[in-house]
């Protein structure tokens, strides 16, 4: 069950059936978020939750024409959704610039966007090394560096770094991916120490393997690397390259979302400088 779908039953005698259904109320209303990167995958579904929750948000993606298709089917999900969509890719320093421009200014900064790929160490060139940090780690902190002033001298915000499992336990199969994802624990912690006193926080939420759709096509280029189809892949996946994994299976997005949307609410105000993790337990470690 989600966190923003608790519900609670009420005896019947204290009210008709309907309205002893009380929904969990994550105060998100007149929130204004940006998530990054969310035409698919973990950040589709956090935008629609945040929607759901009645928060304004504004999805990004790297094409005008990704974006209004996801905007088509949040809107369909959520009906009188509050939701717009600025292209940028973060690879290009001059598209930030513009996104930033088009959105002066938010409540929520959710760092999403980023990329993976199998690769094997002695076949990564310099290019991929500096690619990888410039869309996983630049993004956030060029992000962060525009937004994070604005909530201290509002003293209310959220910053949220969608990190990985993958930044404690450094998968052999991409290991520039790892380095990636240990950065943004470091700047996500580094922010918050400068939150002191303040209704700011930042804090790292840690996915474990996740079923979206930019998985499925890693668990492909996986299975060709080993002579696998994508149904032996997966298997092989778990049992071999994440074989810790108390979950052994893929966390689904809406699991990764529900623990960002909770993090992302005033409910969560307690919550600062954390690395969160939904893994699956993948991570052998009691704190
Ligand atoms: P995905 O590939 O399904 O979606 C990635 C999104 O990022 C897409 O909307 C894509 O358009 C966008 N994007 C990619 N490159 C971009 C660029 N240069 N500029 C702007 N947008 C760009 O990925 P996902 O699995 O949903 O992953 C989302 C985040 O979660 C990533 O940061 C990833 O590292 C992290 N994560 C994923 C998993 C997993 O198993 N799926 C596990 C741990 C962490």
């Amino acid at each position: 069950m989600s966190i923003n779908h608790i519900i609670l039953f009420i005896p019947a005698k204290h009210g008709p059936l309907l309205s002893n259904i009380i929904r969990m109320d994550l105060q998100l209303k007149g929130k204004t978020a940006l998530v990054t990167g969310s035409t698919q995958g973990i950040g589709f579904a956090i935008a629609q939750q945040l929607l759901q929750e009645g928060a304004t948000v504004i999805i990004n993606g790297r094409t005008t024409a990704r974006i209004d298709e996801a905007i088509t089917r949040l809107k369909k999900e959520v009906p009188g959704a509050k939701v717009s969509g600025v292209p940028a890719d973060f690879s290009k320093a001059a598209e930030v610039e513009a996104l930033l421009k088009a959105v002066p200014d938010v409540d929520i900064l959710i760092n999403n966007a980023g990329i993976f790929e199998p690769k094997a160490f002695v076949d990564i060139p310099d290019e991929e090394w500096f690619r990888f940090f410039e869309i996983n780690v630049m993004s956030g902190i060029r992000l962060s560096r525009h937004y994070f002033p604005k909530m201290l001298a509002k003293n209310w915000g959220r910053i949220i770094f969608i990190a990985s499992e993958s930044a404690i336990m450094i998968p052999k199969e991409m290991i520039h991916y790892g380095f990636t994802k240990t950065a943004q624990l470091s700047v996500s912690r580094g922010l918050a120490e400068l939150t002191v006193g303040t209704g700011v926080t930042v804090n790292s939420v840690l996915p474990g393997p996740t079923r979206s759709e930019g998985v499925d096509e890693f668990i492909k280029q996986l299975g060709a690397s080993k002579g696998m189809n994508p149904e032996e892949a997966e298997a092989d996946f778990f049992q071999t390259d994440r074989p810790s994994s108390l979950l052994q299976r893929f966390a689904t997005v809406q699991e990764i979302a529900n623990l960002v949307t909770y993090t992302a609410s005033p409910l969560a105000a307690a919550t600062n400088g954390a690395a969160l993790r939904a893994d699956g337990g993948l991570v052998r470690s009691i704190i």
